[in-house]
């Protein structure tokens, strides 16, 4: 169905050679767009890569780390320069360091916005000319239930990811007139290399989020591709600004 039809559409996905940026990039690439994925390691690529092509999905990988503003625009004008176009931006890299917030450095601290959260304006920034150029765009940044929520250990990360909010509003009012949606996706707890170190610093997590998300059920990196593809496709043109959790119920849990 054309509303959900992403044939002719090139995606950019952030941290796309692991997790949920995968999955995304699966998702995004099986209704028909190409994908090309952006991360630091090598190795990681590739082997997304030939997950990839092994369903048939046209893709790309590139090197890239998002805390360096010119490495992000340099990632652009490669997206460009090897499919002369970009539709979809999938804002996905992230990191985080647990601890209290009187142990952190100021340097890890800084790191960690830098990473989930000025990322996105700079990526977002380097493919507005693109998305003008083709008549409009698709912004998908990745926030978390702790967009929501703050956390003891997390002080670093709640900031950034509640700034992703803000900032998904701000690109979205300011870029509506460029037919862009920009939206917030707000992932639940999700089985990742990111919340297995979670649930190592914090043994009774796994318990506590299946006893608190209605569903009963960590979430699985695939349970992000139907958001993934409805946010980057027609069928979502009329909305933007929003953060929508896809948590199997845990933010609605009081
Ligand atoms: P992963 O650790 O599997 O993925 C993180 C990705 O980010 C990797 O692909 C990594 O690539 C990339 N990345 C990190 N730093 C950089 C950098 N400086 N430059 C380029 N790429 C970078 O974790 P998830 O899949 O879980 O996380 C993906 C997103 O989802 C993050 O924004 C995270 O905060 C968010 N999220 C995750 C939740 C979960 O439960 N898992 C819940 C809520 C939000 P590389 O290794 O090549 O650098």
């Amino acid at each position: 169905m054309k509303l959900f039809d992403l044939t002719e559409k090139v995606a950019l996905v952030t941290g796309g050679n692991g997790g949920i940026g995968l999955a995304m990039s699966k998702a995004i690439g099986e209704a028909g767009a190409t994908v090309v994925i952006a991360g630091r390691n090598e190795e990681k690529n590739s082997q997304s890569i030939k997950k990839l092509e092994s369903l048939n999905i046209k893709c790309k990988s590139l090197i890239v780390d998002v805390v360096d503003e010119a490495s992000c625009n340099q990632l652009v004008e490669n997206v460009i320069s090897h499919f002369g176009k970009l539709n979809i931006l999938v804002n996905n890299a992230g990191t985080n360091i647990r601890k209290r917030p009187e142990e952190y450095d100021l340097d890890e601290w800084k790191g960690i916005i830098d990473t989930n959260l000025i990322s996105m304006f700079t990526c977002s920034k380097a493919s507005f000319k693109y998305f003008k150029d083709v008549g409009g765009g698709k912004i998908i940044n990745i926030g978390s239930m702790h967009s929501l929520f703050g956390a003891p250990l997390g002080s670093a990360y709640s900031a950034s990811k509640g700034g992703v909010v803000q900032l998904t509003k701000s690109l979205a009012n300011a870029w509506a007139k460029d037919n862009i949606q920009v939206n917030a996706v707000l992932p639940g707890y999700i089985d990742t290399t990111l919340t297995q170190q979670a649930r190592i610093d914090i043994p009774e997590l796994q318990l506590r989020v299946e006893e608190r998300t209605p569903v009963g059920r960590w979430g699985v990196p695939d349970d992000l591709g139907g958001i993934a593809v409805f946010l980057s496709c027609e069928g979502s043109n009329y909305i933007t600004g929003t953060a929508i959790p896809v948590d199997g119920g845990y933010s609605i849990n009081g």
